[in-house]
């Protein structure tokens, strides 16, 4: 996870199809692994989100780096494991694996500036997790932040509005309550449709890729499935109308978008959580409450509300931490030479140019990069991106040193400098802090991961337009991700119809490689 003496994307070998006999080694010879299905006990955080019966949410074709694709026939959205046997098979392709030193967590990270020296250096302390030994890395030029940020669970907050609340947003009332008795949990520890379940009425809260599987999962053994999302706001009941919970549950019923075969049913965000607990019986008191008025009775919520960022490792004079969901004005812009060069909000790290590379005068060009940070995003292909204009960064060929001296401020610094804040036109004094990286087109992401390519050309090299076709996104890219939710469907059609694996046979394995895919796709939802 750090120190970038040599980085695996430069100077590889292009894989644009993988040959079968090293998929065949790979199976015997893993270095990662799938994690335990059985989650820890909260509050012990879980290694890993991901649930035994989670597939891809994007065709494989779209989601693959840019120089290495899945194997022929594999199924259009695989499963964790074939995800996991790829990973495997690219760490052994591309060497990566002599580079890792698994079982190994960093602890510590403090900048220091010794007097002899232009530049600081990290010194790193890491923890063998078996052993426990730890060990000392010290004097390290060049940090490379790629934590993931799906380590921390995020819980909605109260709702309240920053106009008339300034300052840290007040937890959702009655959440510690509901979580502490065992009557809530975070998506993070979901793996399946548990006993628990059954029979029982559950709340799924968020409207991500999550709360979208695991709602028809748990649909499939509860009594009911409610799921709020923040979109969704229903007519306020009539004061007289509150009191009756018949009321509630015909109005909720008439106005939700009801799936055919599963009891699922969409209502809006909560606004306070009653007591816990009971068995569910028609004559219970309502005990969750929504903001638009109505309330509900539920046996158990589960929070697929997303994760907060987290680099715990950072001493304060590197990283100054705040609780609340909202940037203030100096940490939107620029830190200054005295602050600490990052401010961490719960879902950003500003400020981040490109969202890559911290701008404070503290930290020099080179020293720290922090991948994938940007959402919702085809992550592989986007960090492999972030890694080519981080390793011309380094090797001192790309633009970006010319463009932040010369052009920082002009109007070629588009959109993706600061997060998603442009300084001169950000009027508001707040910000969410989930807007910082957020990209609110699909586009966006296919946009900044061209940017990058272009960044981290010089200028005049002819080698360019190689790079270009090889990494530049392809124009298909933009169409099927226009089209994933059709093709996803159609998909799912085919493996219900039992005609999903006769659908990819062979594909990918004729001298046409990746076309072959396009090819299929494009069948299959007429791009
Ligand atoms: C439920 C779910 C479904 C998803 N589905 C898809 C999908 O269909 N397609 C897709 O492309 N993406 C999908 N994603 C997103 C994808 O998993 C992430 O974008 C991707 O894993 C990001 O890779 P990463 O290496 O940046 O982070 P991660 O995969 O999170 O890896 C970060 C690593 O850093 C390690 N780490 C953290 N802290 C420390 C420390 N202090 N010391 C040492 N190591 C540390 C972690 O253990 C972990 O191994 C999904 C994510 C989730 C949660």
């Amino acid at each position: 996870m750090f120190r970038a003496a040599t980085c695996p994307w430069w100077d590889m070998v292009s894989y644009i199809s993988y040959p079968y006999n090293l998929w065949r080694d790979i199976k015997r010879n893993e270095c990662f692994r799938l994690p335990d299905p059985t989650p820890p006990e909260p509050p012990v955080l879980p290694q890993t989100p991901l649930y035994p019966s989670l597939t891809t949410n994007l065709p494989h074709p779209i989601m693959a780096f840019r120089d290495f694709s899945f194997p022929p026939s594999t199924p259009l959205y695989p499963p964790a494991s074939t995800v996991l046997e790829y990973l495997n098979a690219y760490a052994k392709a591309f060497g990566v694996a002599k580079h890792i030193q698994l079982n190994t967590e960093v602890e510590s990270i403090q900048f220091v500036r010794p007097a002899d020296e232009k530049e600081g250096k990290w010194n790193i302390i890491t923890r063998n997790t078996g052993t426990d030994a730890t060990q000392d890395h010290l004097g390290v030029d060049t940090l490379i932040l790629a934590n993931g940020r799906h380590n921390l669970p995020h819980f909605p907050s109260a709702t309240t509005n920053p106009e008339t609340s300034p300052g840290p947003t007040p937890q959702l009332p009655g959440l510690t309550q509901w979580l502490e008795s065992g009557h809530a949990s975070h998506a993070m520890y979901y793996r399946s449709p548990l006993e628990e379940y059954r029979g029982r009425i559950v709340l799924v809260v968020g409207d991500g890729p999550s709360a979208r599987d695991i709602a028809p999962e748990i649909a499939s053994v509860a009594k009911q499935v409610w799921r709020s999302i923040r979109k969704y706001a229903l007519p306020k009941l009539e004061a007289h109308e509150l009191g009756d919970s018949t009321n509630v549950s015909n109005r909720l019923t008439q106005s939700s978008s009801m799936n055919d075969e599963l009891p699922i049913r969409i209502c809006s965000p909560i606004a306070s959580l009653g007591s816990p607990g009971g068995t569910s019986s028609k004559e219970r008191e309502p005990n969750v409450f929504l903001i638009d008025g109505n309330a509900l009775v539920v046996d158990y919520v589960v929070f697929a509300t997303g994760y907060e960022l987290s680099f715990p490792f950072f001493s304060d004079d590197v990283l100054e931490r705040h609780d609340d969901d909202f940037h203030q004005d100096s940490d939107i812009l620029k830190r200054n030479r005295f602050d600490a060069p990052l401010s961490l909000y719960p879902q950003s790290l500003s400020p981040l140019l490109y969202h890559l590379l911290p701008s404070s005068p503290r930290l020099a060009l080179g020293s720290l990069f922090v991948l994938g940070l940007p959402r919702p995003v085809i992550p592989f292909p986007l960090v492999q991106a972030q890694c080519h204009l981080l390793t011309a960064t380094l090797q001192g060929r790309s633009q970006l040193q010319q463009l932040l001296q010369s052009k920082y401020g002009d109007k070629e610094r588009g959109t993706f400098d600061g997060g998603n804040i442009d300084p001169r036109t950000t009027t508001r004094p707040q910000i969410l802090s989930r807007s910082y990286h957020l990209f609110t087109s699909p586009y966006n992401q296919f946009d900044y991961r061209e940017l990058l390519i272009e960044l981290s050309l010089p200028f005049t090299d002819e080698s360019a337009i190689q790079v270009e076709t090889e990494y530049m996104v392809p124009k298909w890219q933009r169409r099927v991700r226009e089209k994933n939710d059709a093709l996803r469907e159609t998909w799912r059609d085919l493996e219900r119809r039992g005609r999903a694996e006769e659908t990819v046979r062979n594909v990918g394995s004729g001298k046409g490689g990746e076309a072959e895919w396009v090819e299929l796709m494009e069948g299959l939802v007429k791009l």
